[in-house]
């Protein structure tokens, strides 16, 4: 095999969820592939950093120069719901769904010593202050993943809440347990509609 292919192989064996025979496909399917398609997949490789940043209030991602996503910036979100994701695909997905008229707070991580994922290593002081800054009642939807690291998670957020002294009581709630997968991400909509309709007091 030409050392070229190899080096491409390897690069792509090297993303997640990619596994070697797939990763030899892949290349393939890059080889055969015309001359403009490659030049953009490089283009739009080399410049999503530059192109996207964070957003200043949930943190989920939002186009380079915007300092506020499109979903902090809609005046017709209700603000007093706060969704906390672990993932942004996790909002992503919320989003598809149509059932959540709210905004978010992307924590980027669950709480996880396992992994090395401590309570510093996450977004969680702006969402604090979030809260404390708060000029109504909020509610605050804990929508991270049903395992240990949720637990760990919810916990954390549950007892740093009942400490702090806020000007308006927060309504902590999560998700009913209703989702097929387990997982936000690869939930189907109705199920996911429900388990936030369906959503119980923490
Ligand atoms: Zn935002």
């Amino acid at each position: 095999m030409p050392e070229a292919l190899k080096r491409l192989i390897h690069n792509i064996s090297l993303l997640p969820w990619i596994w070697e025979n797939r990763a030899t496909k892949l290349a393939f399917f890059m080889l055969s592939s015309n001359e403009n398609y490659l030049k953009e997949l490089r283009e739009n490789i080399l410049t999503i950093k530059e192109n996207t940043s964070s957003c200043d209030t949930c943190f989920s991602i939002t186009d380079a120069g915007k300092n506020i996503c499109s979903v902090c910036n809609n005046e017709s979100r209700n603000k007093s719901e706060i969704c906390v994701v672990e993932e942004y695909l996790d909002l992503l997905t919320l989003e598809q769904s149509w059932g959540y008229a709210g905004v978010y707070h992307v924590l980027w991580g669950a709480i996880s010593p396992m992994n090395w994922v401590f309570v510093w290593d996450l977004n969680f002081s702006k969402l604090f202050s979030r809260i404390e800054d708060a000029d109504c009642k909020l509610e605050i939807i804990i929508a991270t993943n049903p395992n240990l690291e949720w637990e760990a998670t919810s916990t954390f957020l549950c007892e740093e809440i009942e400490k702090r002294k806020l000007k308006h009581k927060v309504k902590l709630t999560r998700l009913s347990r209703g989702l097929s997968s387990g997982y936000i991400e690869y939930a189907d909509t109705m199920s996911l509609v429900s388990a936030l309709r369906e959503r119980k007091e923490v």
